[in-house]
């Protein structure tokens, strides 16, 4: 049976750091040995501070340094973000201000090691220091997400894939976003974190998980041993069938869902959460895809009064489909694969999706 611990929290320092070293203790924080190196990811999606919930709160990090450095362990703080250099996240988020009295170890992931993983995806690239970290402490954000629905416990190990590694397996999984909940389950099942602990103390809803998804304070840090079971007891809190999280269902494909779960503390209950308007996904006969995309699914579009035409989205396109002309962004739809990462790593939220005119057209006839 797998244990899910619920606590109500708020920011404030004292009565965080307790929550976490209760979950901590109780999760098997107590296997850490001393000069052992301790494995801490966080959700370092770019440079952004505490207040957007873009980030892994820097207490959340600096109370699980503490809890670390208390059993004789080695804290490491690693991830590999979308936007932005790591060392540029970490002083923005205000994680290194947060830390600056304690022994930690910043390492970005830059290495990786192939991994087997069976069809239909054979072997994925994954960091080789979260493949061989000998425990290893995942604090995701909870957070919307414009393709796949939340950004919680499993998703987070994605992180573990290296820079530009990240938007090829988009381009791989292509628009098929029950793919790509797949790709994430092996991703998290090869990484397989010791504890995962979420905060959802600021959450995100709306559009997010970057600039443009709202932060919302829910009050609840959320943890467990098995991130599959913190994801669905998520779900459940925020009032939604748990398998309607497209990694739930993947996980329950591949027998790694469905046990019973043990709950330790309140489920507070969330009303009228904000998911964010996700593209159903491209269905029917396979000649009418093309027009499908075209046609009826969101696609990325620019505010072109907001756009700094920094390049972060065009270098991350996984597709190549963004250029510029005339000083605008052009984007290629007959190549984007509606991943949205562009929309995810524009730091000024200029991009948004939008549905093409058919597309709203059917949606008013049809209801
Ligand atoms: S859309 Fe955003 S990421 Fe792309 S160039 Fe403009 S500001 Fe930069
Ligand atoms: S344009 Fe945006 S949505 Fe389209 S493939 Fe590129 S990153 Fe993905």
């Amino acid at each position: 049976m797998a244990k899910v611990i619920f606590r109500q929290a708020g920011y404030d320092y004292g009565p965080l750091r307790q929550n976490i070293f209760y979950m901590l203790d109780v999760l098997g924080g107590g296997a850490i040995k001393k000069d052992q190196s301790v494995l801490i990811k966080p959700n370092l999606l770019g440079p952004a501070g505490p207040e957007t919930a873009m980030v892994t709160h820097p207490m959340v990090i600096r109370a699980t340094v503490e809890y670390v450095i208390g059993k004789g362990g080695r804290p490491r703080i690693s991830d590999s973000p979308a936007m932005g250099s790591f060392e540029k996240v970490l002083q923005v988020s205000g994680i290194k201000e947060a830390l600056r009295d304690h022994d930690v170890l910043y390492e970005e992931f830059r290495e990786s090691e192939t991994v087997s993983v069976g069809d239909p995806f054979k072997k994925i690239e994954i960091a080789s220091d979260a493949l061989n970290a000998p425990f290893m402490i995942n604090l995701p954000k909870l957070k919307s997400h414009t393709q796949m629905m939340l950004t919680l416990g499993v998703k987070n190990t994605y992180g573990c894939i290296v820079g530009l590694r990240k938007p090829e397996w988009h381009f791989r999984a292509g628009a098929n976003r029950e793919m790509f909940a797949r790709l994430l389950v092996e991703v998290y099942r090869a990484v397989k974190p010791a504890v995962t602990i979420v905060d959802g103390i600021l959450a995100m809803e709306g559009q997010g998980p970057g600039r443009s998804g709202v932060p919302r304070s829910i009050g609840a840090l959320i943890g467990g041993n098995d991130a599959i079971a913190v994801d669905m007891s998520i779900c459940r809190m925020l009032g939604i069938d748990p398998f309607t999280l497209l990694t739930n269902r993947a996980a329950l494909d591949m027998g790694l869902a469905g046990n019973r779960i043990d709950i330790d503390g309140d489920m507070p209950s969330v009303s009228a959460f904000r998911f964010p308007e996700i593209t159903p996904v491209v269905f029917g006969p396979k000649v009418l895809h093309g027009f499908m995309r075209r046609h009826l699914v969101q696609r990325p579009l620019c505010d072109d009064s907001v756009c700094k035409r920094c390049g972060e989205c065009w270098r991350y396109c996984p597709a190549k489909a963004i250029t510029v002309k005339d000083k605008k962004l052009h984007f290629d739809y007959d190549k984007c694969i509606r991943c949205y990462c562009c929309i995810e790593v524009c730091p000024y939220a200029a991009l948004r999706a939008e549905e093409p005119v058919l597309g709203r057209s059917i949606k008013k006839i049809f209801g």
